[in-house]
């Protein structure tokens, strides 16, 4: 690069040997410059859903994204703007109260609103693939009409309980149990780290019903807000998506009826894992979009900040970190984007939505790291949002199986179909 980009015109006012405040990059609008877009091809449904997310990210979630993390709160207000929009039912049946829109545009849609508030993302993306999926894959004609429009409208949140305090990585471990009697079934045990706790309608749990038979012996329940013997136990004051809710689950002595099974007596283990599968592709789509997030800002921020009297981006180091950073998003975005289109299509998508989680997640940590690197002291500092994102990136890399588990389950999957796996269809 041999004049600057200043010289150019090609970068955005910046005052040179002021830094930049983050007013001036919050005015500062990146449609209006020349900045590339990373884009995979996709349709005009899936556009427009990105469109909508945008703008509401940009004038909803901005303004306040700062303000949730602080307050360690979601601000109810987002959650209902998010309902009149329709953003709770994006990949659900018309029939059950849903848009009827593909799994990409709800993945666009994760990804958009983790670009500016990785809080919103984690919370529309446990809803749809951790509180509705599983009810909508396994629950009953009857679950599915009494649940679901609750849910797609937003007057219910969902959520799903699997983690205990004693079996994270380990699930079949579960110790919450669920003890059958005349009347029905009996629950006792304690949930940790559930998103979506003190909003959600409805939580889909794990138990154990035969224990010593573990992953077989594992029974899942749809358990309703306000049933007896049932309550949402400690907030968590989180490292990051600080403004998502994440408490435990207490079940004493709860009570349930059979009409709150959902699948089959002992056949739990296999809705929670399908599950995972779908919501791993969730959890990489909040991983593309908090590190697009922070990208964006790293970009914005070298070419307005001034060092040696020119725009910092005009040094090599600073142009590797972007390029190896816009290099890895755009992988991050094929993997997850191709992982979705195989759930849409109704194809298996085990290997690839878990190779899309890991490496965004990676992707994720390491872009927020250099974007708070670009930002030298400033990025260090609160009023950035580079701050926010390093912190909420670290979730990635844990949460719906640590990086560990991702890489047991694609080596599994490696020694039992191969490399390249087209090979073996
Ligand atoms: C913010 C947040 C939100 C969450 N939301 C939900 C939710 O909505 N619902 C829900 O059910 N859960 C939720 N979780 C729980 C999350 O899925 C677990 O934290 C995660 O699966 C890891 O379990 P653990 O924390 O018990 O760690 P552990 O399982 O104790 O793992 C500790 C370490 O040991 C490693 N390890 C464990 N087993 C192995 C092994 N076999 N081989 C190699 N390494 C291993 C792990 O990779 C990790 O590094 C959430 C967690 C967080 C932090």
């Amino acid at each position: 690069m041999g004049r600057g980009r200043a010289e150019e015109g090609l970068h955005p006012p910046f005052c040179v040997g002021l830094r930049p405040t983050p007013e001036s990059l919050r005015s500062f609008d990146p449609d209006k410059w020349p900045i590339r877009r990373f884009l995979v091809d996709i349709s005009a449904e899936n556009k427009m859903v990105r469109e909508m997310a945008r703008d509401f990210a940009r004038n909803e979630l901005a303004p306040k994204a700062a303000e949730m993390d602080e307050k360690g709160r979601m601000d109810p207000d987002i959650l209902s703007k998010m309902a009149q929009l329709g953003f709770w039912g994006i990949p659900w049946p018309e029939e059950y109260g849903g848009t009827g829109m593909d799994v990409l545009s709800y993945i666009i849609a994760v990804e958009e609103l983790s670009r500016v508030c990785g809080s919103t993302g984690i919370t529309l993306a446990a809803h749809t693939s951790l509180g509705c999926y599983p009810i909508y894959a396994f629950g009953t004609e009857e679950q599915k009409i009494r649940y679901l429009p609750r849910l797609c409208s937003g007057e219910y949140l969902g959520a799903m309980g699997l983690t205990e305090p004693e079996a994270g990585s380990d699930a079949g471990g579960t110790k919450t149990t669920a003890v059958r009697d005349s009347d029905g079934w009996i629950l006792n045990g304690t949930k940790t780290f559930i998103t979506n706790s003190e909003f959600a309608g409805t939580f889909v749990v794990a138990t154990s019903t035969d224990p010593p038979a573990k992953t077989r012996g594992i029974t899942a329940f749809i358990v309703e807000k306000d049933t007896p013997g049932f309550r949402v136990g400690k907030h968590e004051n989180k490292m990051g998506l600080r403004g998502s809710s994440t408490t435990e689950l207490i079940f004493e002595d709860c009570r349930l009826s059979d009409a709150q099974r959902l699948g089959e007596v002992n056949q739990g283990f296999r809705v929670f894992m399908k599950t995972l599968d779908g919501g791993r592709i969730s959890i990489g789509a909040l991983a593309l979009g908090v590190g697009q997030g922070a990208f964006d800002e790293a970009l914005k921020y070298s070419q307005q900040r001034v060092q040696f009297d020119q725009p910092i981006i005009n040094f090599q180091a600073i142009q590797w970190m972007l390029a190896d950073s816009a290099t890895k998003l755009e992988a991050a975005r094929h993997l997850v984007y191709n992982a979705a289109r195989r759930y849409a299509r109704g194809e298996d998508h085990h290997r690839e939505a878990a190779m899309a989680k890991l490496f965004a997640a990676i992707t994720c940590r390491e872009v927020c790291n250099d974007a708070v690197q670009i930002h030298g002291g400033y990025g260090y500092i609160k009023e950035f949002p580079v701050e926010r994102m390093y912190r909420d990136a670290k979730l990635m890399e844990i949460g719906e199986g640590t990086n560990e588990i991702h890489r047991i389950v694609i080596a599994r999957d490696l020694v039992k179909r191969g490399f390249p796996r087209h090979d073996f269809e």
